[in-house]
C-alpha cells in the first residue's frame, strides 16, 4: 500500500495543455476517484503517477519521496486499461502470472499465486479457458487479477467498465469495489459517470479542463457542490428563485422537492407539469413556473447548505422533481398546474 501525492502537477502534449497546477493526496488504502468529462485530463494524470509520462512541472511523491523520475517498472504499480490489454495467446490462469514471470517468480509459486488471485475474482473456474472465450465482464476481471497478482502499492484503473454495458456495470461496480476493499490496495480510479464515481469511491477528485475543481468524499461533493459545474456535473441540480431575498436562487436536487396539488405554507412556487419520465421506481417530471411563490416562510429555512452563491440558470429554467413511487408522493399528469415544496 502507499500514498500518492501529486504536488502542482502540469503537463502539455507538444502545444496542448492538458494538466494544470494538480495537487491532491490519493491516502494509502483509499479507491480515489478522478470524475470529469472527455478530455478534462483524467488519462493524462494516470499515466503521470504510472510513470509513463513526465511532468512538465510540478512532482509525485510516493509514501513522502520523490517518485518524479521514477520509470514505471520501479514504482510497483498495476495498470488496467480500457480495452483490458490481456494477451490472446496465453489462457487465464497465463495471463495473471505474467506479472510474477517478470519478476523472475517460479513456475509453480507463480501458478499458485495466480489461482488464488482468480479466486478473489471468482474466476478460479476459468483458469484454462481462453480469452477469446470469455465475457467481457470475465475479461474485466481477469485484467483486474493480473494486475493485482504482482501485489502493487496501488492499483490504477483506467476506465475499466467503459465497454460494459449497464446492468453489468452497476454489478462490476460493487464486485471491485469489494476486490479492492479487501486486499486494502490505494486506487485510482478514472470514469466520467456520475453514478460510478459517486457509488464506489472513499475520496473523488472533479476535474474541468485539465484543473481538479473539488476533493471530497461522494457526499461532500453530491451535497455540497463547490460551484456550478460540479454541482450540474454530479447530476440536477434546480435554481428556484427566493421570494424572500432579492437576486437570491434555491438551489435543490430533485430528489428535495415534491409536487403537491394544493398550495401548502411550505410551497415555493406554482408550476405546470409539462414532461414527465416514468421511471419504475420513481417518475421523473419537468415543471414549469407559472406564478411567483405565495409563501414567504419556507425558502429562507429551506436554503441550508443547498444554497450556492452564484445563479446556475435563468429565473424561468424548468424545475426538475423526483416523485419516489409509493403514497406519499402525488403523482401527476401532463399539464396538471401543481405546487412544487421543498422536502424537509
Ligand atoms: P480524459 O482522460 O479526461 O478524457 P485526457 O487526459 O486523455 O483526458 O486528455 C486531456 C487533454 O489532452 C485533451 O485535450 C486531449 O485532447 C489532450 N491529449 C490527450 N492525449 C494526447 C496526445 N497523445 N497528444 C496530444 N494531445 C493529447
Amino acid at each position: 500500500m502507499a500514498t500518492i501525492e501529486l504536488h502542482h502537477l502540469s503537463f502539455v502534449y507538444g502545444n496542448t495543455p492538458a494538466l494544470s497546477d494538480v495537487t491532491l493526496t490519493i491516502a494509502d488504502g483509499e479507491l480515489h476517484t478522478l470524475l470529469g468529462p472527455s478530455g478534462c485530463g483524467k488519462t493524462t494524470t494516470l499515466r503521470l503517477v504510472a510513470g509513463f509520462l513526465t511532468p512538465s512541472s510540478g512532482d509525485i511523491r510516493i509514501d513522502g519521496k520523490d517518485a518524479t523520475a521514477l520509470p514505471p517498472e520501479r514504482r510497483a504499480m498495476g495498470v488496467v486499461f480500457q480495452n483490458y490489454a490481456l494477451f490472446p495467446s496465453m489462457n487465464v490462469l497465463q495471463n495473471v502470472a505474467y506479472g510474477l514471470r517478470m519478476q523472475g517468480i517460479k513456475k509453480r509459486q507463480r501458478e499458485k499465486i495466480a489461482q488464488e488471485t482468480l479466486e478473489l475474482v471468482g474466476l478460479s473456474h476459468l483458469a484454462n479457458r481462453n480469452i477469446d472465450e470469455l465475457s467481457g465482464g470475465q475479461q474485466q476481471r481477469v485484467a483486474i487479477a493480473r494486475a493485482l497478482a504482482p501485489s502493487p502499492s496501488v492499483l490504477l484503473l483506467d476506465e475499466p467498465m467503459a465497454n460494459l454495458d449497464e446492468e453489468l456495470r452497476v454489478s462490476l461496480r460493487a464486485e471491485i469495489r469489494r476486490i479492492q476493499q479487501s486486499v486494502g490496495v490505494t486506487t485510482l480510479f478514472i470514469t466520467h459517470d456520475q453514478q460510478e464515481a459517486l457509488s464506489l469511491s472513499d475520496t473523488v477528485s472533479i476535474m474541468n479542463e485539465g484543473r481538479v475543481v473539488q476533493t471530497g468524499t461522494p457526499h461532500e461533493i453530491y451535497e455540497h457542490p463547490a460551484n456550478d459545474f460540479v454541482a450540474e456535473f454530479t447530476g440536477t441540480m434546480n435554481c428556484i428563485p427566493d421570494s424572500t431575498a432579492t437576486d437570491s436562487l434555491l438551489h435543490a436536487r430533485p430528489e428535495t422537492l415534491r409536487l403537491t396539488s394544493a398550495a401548502t405554507p411550505r410551497s415555493l412556487c406554482k408550476v405546470e407539469v409539462s414532461a414527465l419520465r416514468y421511471r419504475g421506481f420513481a417518475t421523473e417530471y419537468v415543471v414549469s413556473r407559472l406564478a411567483p411563490t405565495p409563501d414567504p416562510t419556507s425558502a429562507t429555512a429551506a436554503l441550508g447548505s443547498a444554497t450556492i452563491t452564484t445563479p446556475l440558470e435563468s429565473e424561468n429554467s424548468p424545475i426538475t422533481v423526483l416523485a419516489l413511487s409509493n403514497p406519499s408522493y402525488e403523482q401527476f399528469s401532463l399539464g396538471d398546474q401543481v405546487f412544487v415544496e421543498l422536502i424537509q
